[in-house]
């Protein structure tokens, strides 16, 4: 494994531990997870991984223009509208690389501008790509600034020519004057609209807009610890809250009599009600709901849950919730968060009230970054 890599791409923000060998990252990171939350009991040294290059399934690529007007396409600059080109980057799965380079050049073919941000001319925005690591199928989303996409059958044609391993093309439309990638109208163009992933043994449909973590290499392996420390054997009632697509619960439900997932978004809760379906999980159910609402119901009516795994976004969780969690009583907390300072002051929380950390985990999901998912059991002491 190399080390060290020097990208020459200076100045788009992507990936602030580059300088730092990455034994020396991971040192970093399982430091900074001891020093929040050593307290609560020892601190598994961090998973990295073996090779931390290259892990992305996903990648945006901005279109702007070349010299001779070409087209190019790359990453912002931080905090500015000026596009970095980008052929390479270290953190993509090649094969979204070759994807973008075959969209630049299929769009120049059909002539299409890029959309300049300050002078709002142009068509082509950016371009969305997804990979599926189980069956090596390519998502391509096209984000035009308007809804007129000349040619695109040619566009389609060209595009499958110069990579084959696209198997799905969808246009989004974003007219709007915004730093968000994607538009609210999508129309396919080419295949189903969404390629398949496998995570845990589990089958998910990945669309443009889908919620899914993006390395999964190690969100297998967070999962796998997550579902580790719930010592699930086939006899309890799971709640997964903040559930996304449901990816937590799906992958424990063959481990669990019954599992709840509850998650705010609607479109993400549709997802997971398909995917349970798609994977034949009849012991899975959820509901769009506040994670907190939801769970003080539950408690309020005295339902039993025997685990409760919860992965809220980076703010961590509320006291009510926690509250809820203390009023249910289940036997397992596991406590999955990529925020160590709010899951710290959860962990206050609860270990004032008679929990006890007894299993502490860190992950490294994102190499090259400052981010780490820390897997915390709590059993009540
Ligand atoms: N467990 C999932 C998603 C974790 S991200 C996974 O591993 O992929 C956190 C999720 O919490 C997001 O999907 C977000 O939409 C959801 N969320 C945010 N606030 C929420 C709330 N108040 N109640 C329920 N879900 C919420």
């Amino acid at each position: 494994m190399k080390n060290t890599c020097s990208c020459r791409k200076k100045g788009c923000g992507g990936c602030p531990l580059l300088a730092l060998p990455y034994p020396e990252q991971l040192a970093k990171k399982q430091k900074d997870v001891e020093n929040l939350l050593g307290k609560f009991g020892p601190v598994q040294p961090i998973l990295g991984m073996e090779d931390p290059w290259h892990y992305r399934n996903k990648a945006v690529s901005t279109f702007c223009a070349g010299p001779g007007r070409s087209l190019q396409s790359g990453i912002y600059a931080q905090g500015t509208h000026r596009v970095i080109p980008v052929e390479e980057c270290l953190l993509h799965n090649p094969a979204l690389d070759e994807a973008i380079a075959a969209v630049r050049t299929a769009a120049a073919a059909c002539r299409y501008e890029p959309f300049n941000e300050d002078r709002r001319t142009g068509l082509i925005r950016h371009v969305l790509v997804r990979h599926s690591r189980a069956t090596g199928q390519i998502l391509v989303c096209l984000v035009t600034a308007q809804t007129a996409l000349p040619g695109s059958k040619a566009f389609v044609t060209k595009l499958r020519q110069l990579c084959p391993s696209v198997s799905t093309v969808v246009q989004n439309i974003n007219p709007r004057h915004s730093s968000a990638v994607l538009g609210s109208a999508e129309k396919l163009l080419y295949g189903k609209g969404y390629i398949e992933d496998t995570l845990c043994g589990v089958k998910f449909r990945l669309s443009a807009a889908s919620f899914y973590q993006v390395n999964p290499v190690q969100t297998e392996r967070l999962y796998q610890t997550a579902i580790e420390a719930a010592g699930l054997d086939g006899s309890q009632s799971v709640l997964d809250a903040y559930c996304g697509v449901g990816t937590i619960g799906l992958a424990s439900a063959a481990k669990a009599k019954s599992v709840l997932g509850v998650e705010l978004n609607r479109s993400a809760v549709n997802c997971a009600i398909q995917n349970a379906k798609a994977n034949g999980i009849t012991n899975a159910r959820f509901l769009c709901a506040d994670a907190t609402s939801a769970i003080q119901r539950m408690a309020q009516q005295g339902e039993r849950m025997d685990v409760v795994f919860l992965d809220p976004p980076r703010a961590g969780s509320t006291p009510e919730f926690l509250q809820a969690v203390c009023q249910l009583a289940p036997e397992r907390v596991v406590y999955i968060s990529c925020n160590s300072e709010t899951q710290r002051r959860d962990l206050e929380y609860l270990t004032a009230r008679g929990w006890k950390a007894s299993f502490i985990q860190p992950v490294d999901l994102f190499p090259h970054t400052e981010h780490v998912e820390t897997v915390v059991l709590l059993t009540r002491s």
